[in-house]
């Protein structure tokens, strides 16, 4: 504990779980112009970001030391900044070296790795929006996944909660947002009913997404994915560029709850984890309760393409 926390009498006792290093994921993270462990990675209790969600992000994965898809994430996020009228002192390039340099730094191989920008702070405090300093951040963590090994042998059991998306015209999706509220009530949903995660509906009751992942319903062999009120993920359009090789039909489209439960095989997609199947919606099984073959095919496809140079880069590592 500081000297200050120790001369101070009635300061209640914090748990050393706040300033144990070795409660964060291994990894190295860029903050004020220096490559820090994560450990040491903090922003201001004042930052917008924090205060307001007044952030975007990027999440990009890097696997067998190559990034898969960097270009995409990188579109993504700047055109996240410029819609909030966030700058950053980086161009596209300065960022992809910073993540690269993260990723060196941790040694990671299969990692996790996030670009950010909050609003920042202002020093007086202001209410006003552009009088604060954005702040761009960057980290490299081990790679996760939504689905764990078995969950992806066997398929996910997922519930679909009556919470609805935030809407579109409230907040574009495209904006990749920490508003994950009614994410995270549907999460909960989902675990009351003994699922393991969670699908939430858009603001015209159809399926939109879930905790960090878009969805995919295979019916006569056609695949189908919400349109809107959805973030544009950028493995949802690895499959649309898959299935365009495979000569596979794929269309964005509404999806109501009937047709995900009807449909011959569902999964999910994420950066976190890539194509993962579910298996059962809402204790139903989907069709027979096993992994559907163009899910599996998709599945390897995809990480196939995580050695391919069209569609991956290597990290410099030193
Ligand atoms: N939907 C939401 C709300 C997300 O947060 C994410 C990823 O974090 C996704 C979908 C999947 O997007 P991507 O495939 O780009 O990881």
């Amino acid at each position: 504990m500081s000297r200050i926390a120790q001369d101070i009498p009635f300061l209640p006792q914090v748990g050393d779980r706040h300033v144990d290093p070795h409660s964060y994921p291994d990894g190295i993270a860029f903050l004020d112009g220096q490559y820090l462990p994560m450990s040491q990675a903090k922003v201001s209790v004042l930052d917008w970001g924090f205060l307001h969600s007044d952030a975007t992000y990027d999440t990009v994965h890097v696997w067998n030391g190559r990034f898969f898809r960097l270009d995409l994430h990188l579109d993504r996020f700047f055109g996240g900044l410029d819609k909030l009228r966030m700058t950053i002192p980086f161009d596209r390039d300065g960022v992809a070296g910073i993540l690269h340099n993260c990723t060196a730094l941790s040694g990671h191989r299969a990692a996790y790795v996030e670009m950010l920008c909050t609003r920042g702070a202002s020093p007086t405090f202001s209410r006003d929006p552009r009088q604060a300093i954005n702040r761009f951040m960057a980290f490299a963590v081990p790679f996760g996944s939504v689905a764990n090994a078995e969950q992806l042998q066997r398929g996910l059991r997922v519930s679909i909660s009556d919470k609805v998306r935030i809407p579109p015209a409230s907040i574009d999706p495209a904006i990749k947002n920490y508003h994950w509220l009614d994410l995270v009530r549907g999460l909960y949903d989902a675990y009351d009913r003994g699922a393991e995660t969670a699908l939430i509906l858009d603001f015209n009751g159809n399926v939109a997404e879930g905790p960090g992942f878009n969805v995919f319903r295979v019916k006569d062999g056609r695949l189908s994915t919400p349109a809107i009120g959805v973030l544009p993920g950028i493995t949802r359009r690895t499959v649309f560029d898959l299935c365009a090789e495979a000569g596979l039909s794929a269309t964005a489209k509404d999806v109501s709850v009937a047709m995900l439960r009807g449909a011959e095989e569902v999964f999910i997609t994420s950066t976190a984890g890539g194509i993962m199947p579910v298996t059962e919606i809402d204790g139903a099984e989907i069709a027979d309760g096993k992994v559907g073959p163009i899910t599996s095919r998709l599945m390897a496809l995809y990480w196939q393409k995580h050695d391919d140079p069209d569609w991956s880069t290597p990290v410099n590592y030193p």
